[in-house]
């Protein structure tokens, strides 16, 4: 599975397909284990993730990783993480429809390899556009979601960019946390229960 992951990784470096290629440095594909069964999906890089082709390794990353840390987790060896765009929006603005039209592809292909148990879409950009919603954040938290043809459980939660702006609603965010990880015990409890039966 890693060697097809790569497949569309090295295909997605080149891509062309809008115009965030010409003023891109890296291609941020995805970062961690592609056999965990966590998945995060955030909107864009930014700056950083740009320079270093790494996705969330600026501010809002690192309390990204201190956040999966509360719950057990490390972007390197249980979760994966990857954007909704894979090149960086100039100024960090707002990715635009046809930019999403056109790189929403390569995180569905991923979507499909990597197979995650569970996914977590991480702020208003990355959820509305992962479940073809315009709804507010606020009315998408709080619930289970399903993706694509899986119907993958998705649960949303803050962008740690808001969150750092907002640290009052930190606490929030770790309910999200804490229903997702509850949501994925649930899951592998009842699998694990279906085998046993
Ligand atoms: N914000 C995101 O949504 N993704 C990143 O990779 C970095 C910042």
């Amino acid at each position: 599975m890693t060697r097809t992951l790569d497949v569309v990784a090295t295909e997605a470096s080149t891509c062309t397909k809008c115009r965030l290629a010409s003023t891109r440095t890296h291609v941020v594909f995805g970062v961690g284990n592609p056999d965990a069964d966590v998945l995060f999906i955030g909107e864009a890089p930014g700056q950083n993730e740009d320079k270093q082709g790494e996705p969330f390794v600026g501010a809002a990353g690192q309390l990204l990783d201190a956040m999966l840390r509360d719950i057990g987790l490390d972007r390197r060896t249980n979760v994966y993480i990857a954007n909704v765009l894979k090149s960086r929006p100039p100024n960090n603005r707002d990715p635009r429809p046809e930019e999403v039209e056109a790189c929403l592809p390569y995180l569905v292909r991923q979507i499909a390899l990597l197979q995650p148990k569970i996914m977590l879409a991480v702020g208003r950009i990355a959820a509305q556009n992962l479940l073809g919603t315009d709804a507010p954040l606020g009315r998408l938290r709080g619930r289970v979601h399903h993706f694509g043809e899986r119907q993958t459980p998705l649960v949303v939660t803050y962008h740690p960019a808001y969150l750092l702006r907002t640290p009052a609603d930190k606490r929030k965010a770790w309910e999200d946390l804490k229903f997702a990880r509850s949501v994925y015990q649930q899951l592998t409890q009842g699998a694990a229960d279906g085998h046993r039966s």
